[in-house]
C-alpha cells in the first residue's frame, strides 16, 4: 500500500543512498535499556580508572574475577584459555584463546589507556611568597588555558631508593583536597587577552598551588614548603629527594557524568581513549570466541608517540604474542612474522565528533557524526595522508559485511577537512607488521580537553563492533 504512493525516484533513492541518520531514531526501548545499562558501568568504571596504571589495575580486578590468568603462571595455553599480560603495570595484553592455530591470524583490538594531562617534574616542589607550588610538565597535546583554574586531583606512584612504592591518589574522595593552577583575573589580563590561544598560558606557568600555611619556626627560610614536606612525610614517610623517582599525574579532580536533559551522553576526562579501551575491555570479556585467538592491547604512551617500553613501538607486544606460541606449542623460526600477516586488528581509538559550533574544520561529507555509530577512519595522517595508515579496501568490505549481517551502525570518516590538520594513532606500527589495520573508535568531542564529549549510542555501538569482531573477523 505504502509502496504505491512512492515514486519510482524515492523508490530508487532508498536503495541506492547511503543515507545517514542517528541511531537513537531507530532504537527501541529495550535497545536504549542496555545502551543506558552499558554506559553507567563505563561512567563508573572510568571514574575510578583515570590513569593508566590505575586502568590496568581496574582491569586486572575484573579480568581476575572472570577466571582470566596471569600468562607468566601459565605453562601451557590451549583453546578456550584466558590470559593476560601487565607490562610495568602501565600496558596490557589480553588474550582469549581460539580454535585455529595462532599461525592462521588473530583478531586484535588494541586502544591506549593513557590521556592528556599534567605530569609533575622530578625536582616538583617549590616556594615562591609564601605559597608552596608543584611544577608540571605537560604531557600529549593539550590547549593549555584549558588546565587552569580547575579542580585537579594527583595520582601516580613514589618509588623508594629501598624499592618501596608508594601509590598517591589525592583528591577524588569527597573528604580530600583538591589543587589547581591559578590565571589572571580579567581586571589586569588586557595583556596576555591580546595573546593567542597557543601563547595566552606559558607551558612553564602551569604550576600547581599546593599549600600556603608556614611551618612555626623563625629560623626555617622555605616555611610552607618544610610545611608540606612534613605533611607528606608523616603520610607517606616520603622527602623531597623521593620526587626524584616518581610519577605522578595531575587530573581532573571532578567525575564523569551522564550528559544533557535526555542523559545521551557521557562528559569525562581522559575518554580518549579510555572509552575505547572499557570497551575493547567489555567486548573480549563477552565476546564468545570460536576460531581466532582474540587479543585486546591496552597501550601506554600513545598521547607522546608511541615510544618506549610500555608504548606499542616497543618489542614487548611481539614478545607476548612469542610467548602464546611458545605456551600453545606451536612455534617454530619466523612463525611470529607469519602470525602477524594473517592477522587483523581495530585500532580502537577514539575519533572526532562533527561539532557544528566549530564546522569550518569538518568536511560535511566525510566527518562522523554524534550517535551515528562507531566510526572507522580509513586512514589517518594530515597534508596529503602523510603519515597515516590507510586501510585496504578488501578489508573494509569484510568488515562491512560483518557488521551489516549484524545489524550494526556503523560510519566511515576523516579526522578533518583536508590541509586542516591531522593526527595518528596506533594502527601504522601493527599495519608495519603486516597486519589488517583500520582505526575504528569512538567519535568525541572537545577531544584532549578535560572534559571530553562521547554519544551514548557510539559507545554501545562500538561495544558490539570489537565484540562481533573477536568472534566474526
Ligand atoms: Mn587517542
Ligand atoms: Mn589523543
Amino acid at each position: 500500500m505504502e509502496n504505491k504512493e512512492k515514486t519510482e525516484g524515492k523508490k530508487l533513492e532508498e536503495e541506492l543512498f547511503n543515507t545517514k541518520k542517528s541511531g537513537w531514531e531507530k532504537a527501541t526501548d529495550e535497545d536504549k535499556k542496555l545502551i543506558f545499562k552499558f554506559s553507567d558501568e563505563y561512567i563508573e568504571f572510568l571514574n575510578r580508572s583515570k590513569t593508566e596504571r590505575e586502568f590496568v589495575q581496574s582491569a586486572k580486578e575484573v579480568l581476575d574475577k572472570n577466571g582470566y590468568k596471569d600468562l607468566n603462571t601459565v605453562e601451557k595455553v590451549s583453546a578456550g584459555d584466558k590470559v593476560y599480560y601487565i607490562n610495568r603495570g602501565k600496558s596490557m595484553y589480553i588474550a582469549v584463546i581460539g580454535k585455529k592455530k595462532l599461525e592462521e591470524g588473530l583478531n586484535l583490538v588494541g586502544a591506549h589507556i593513557d590521556s592528556p594531562r599534567l605530569d609533575l617534574k622530578p625536582n616538583a616542589i617549590y616556594e615562591d611568597t609564601e605559597f608552596a607550588y608543584f611544577n608540571t610538565h605537560y604531557y600529549g597535546g593539550i590547549k593549555k588555558y584549558q588546565w587552569t583554574t580547575i579542580p585537579l586531583s594527583i595520582h601516580g606512584v613514589i618509588v623508594k631508593t629501598n624499592g618501596e612504592k608508594i601509590n598517591i591518589n589525592i583528591g577524588e574522595k569527597e573528604e580530600d583536597p583538591i589543587f589547581t593552577i591559578t590565571d589572571l583575573l580579567p581586571h589586569l589580563a588586557m595583556e596576555q587577552m591580546k595573546k593567542t590561544l597557543l601563547d595566552g598560558i606559558d607551558g612553564e606557568d602551569l604550576n600547581l598551588l599546593i599549600g600556603n600555611m608556614p611551618y612555626k619556626d623563625e629560623s626555617v627560610s622555605e616555611k610552607v614548603k618544610l610545611n608540606i614536606l612534613k605533611i607528606l612525610n608523616d603520610k607517606y614517610g616520603i622527602k623531597e629527594a623521593d620526587f626524584l623517582s616518581s610519577e605522578l599525574e595531575l587530573v581532573p579532580a571532578f567525575n564523569a557524568k551522564s550528559l544533557g536533559f535526555d542523559k545521551s551522553m557521557v562528559a569525562g576526562y581522559g575518554q580518549d581513549d579510555k572509552v575505547c579501551a572499557y570497551v575493547a575491555l567489555r567486548a573480549i570479556l563477552e565476546a564468545k570466541v570460536q576460531d581466532k585467538t582474540a587479543i585486546c592491547i591496552l597501550a601506554d604512551k600513545e598521547e607522546v608517540g608511541s615510544m618506549g617500553n610500555t608504548g606499542m613501538e616497543s618489542q614487548v607486544f611481539d614478545n607476548f604474542v612469542a610467548e602464546l606460541l611458545n605456551k600453545s606449542g606451536e612455534n617454530r623460526p619466523n612463525l611470529l612474522n607469519k602470525v602477524f600477516c594473517n592477522s587483523s586488528m581495530l585500532s580502537a581509538d577514539v575519533g572526532v565528533t562533527y561539532d557544528p559550533i566549530y564546522a569550518s574544520v569538518s568536511d560535511r561529507t566525510n566527518c562522523a557524526y554524534s550517535s551515528y555509530g562507531i566510526s572507522f577512519d580509513k586512514y589517518t595522517g594530515g597534508r596529503g595522508k602523510g603519515g597515516g595508515s590507510d586501510a585496504n579496501a578488501e578489508f573494509i568490505g569484510k568488515l562491512r559485511g560483518i557488521l551489516e549481517k549484524n545489524n550494526i551502525q556503523y560510519q566511515i570518516s576523516e579526522l578533518g577537512r583536508v590541509d586542516v590538520g591531522g593526527g595518528g594513532t596506533i594502527a601504522y606500527i601493527l599495519a608495519n607488521k603486516g597486519v589488517e589495520v583500520i582505526d575504528c573508535g569512538i567519535p568525541v568531542l572537545s577531544m584532549h580537553s578535560p572534559y571530553e564529549v562521547a554519544s551514548k549510542f557510539d559507545i554501545y555501538s562500538g561495544f558490539r563492533t570489537y565484540k562481533v569482531f573477536f568472534e566474526e573477523a
